[in-house]
């Protein structure tokens, strides 16, 4: 992994004189949550700004990748092309979970990235209001497990009538 576009030589933001300086990576990455997957082509993209602080470097910026998206409905799949802020910090220190490390004089953003990525996807997507898995969906919704109920007593607002009654008439 010595070659990876995500490792970063950080020797220049280590000095008393450091400035900050930007870096773009971009690598193909098979990183995926639930029913949301990051697609390698085109690869992930980052545009960050690497900072000089006390005992580290903090980076911040952001990363643009496309995802291919499994309807949580019909399980049609489209691609969508997202993008999400970075920002974190990487340090000497292996004592706090808020920081990433610093080994040397690198540091390997491809874990931040996943983190911030995987973070910044949504847990279900649909694939918009003609999915065909709205419409039956909701005629289920109508059609079944309403018998033998009025209309009042499925409605939340009942529910929560009849809740509170017992407490209206303790007086
Ligand atoms: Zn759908």
């Amino acid at each position: 992994m010595a070659n990876s576009p995500f490792l970063l030589n950080v020797s220049d933001l280590l000095g008393n004189e450091a400035s900050s300086r930007s870096v773009t990576v971009a690598a193909p990455v098979d990183w995926r949550v639930e029913m949301i997957e990051v697609i390698n082509d085109p690869p992930l993209e980052a545009d960050l700004v690497l900072h000089p602080v006390s005992g580290g470097v903090a980076v911040t910026g952001r990363a643009r990748f496309t995802t291919k998206d499994t309807c949580y409905r019909c399980l049609r799949e489209t691609l969508t092309d997202r993008d999400t802020s970075i920002g974190a910090l990487f340090d000497a220190s292996n004592d706090d979970d808020e920081t990433y490390p610093l080994e040397g004089y690198e540091i390997d953003v491809s874990q931040m990235l996943r983190d911030e990525v995987l973070l910044s996807l949504p847990m279900i997507e649909d694939c918009g209001d003609d999915c065909p898995g709205v419409v039956s969906s909701a005629q289920t919704d109508l059609n079944t497990d309403l018998s033998g109920d009025d209309g009042e007593s499925r409605s939340p607002f009942a529910v929560l009538k009849g809740l509170l009654e017992p407490e209206d008439r303790t007086e």
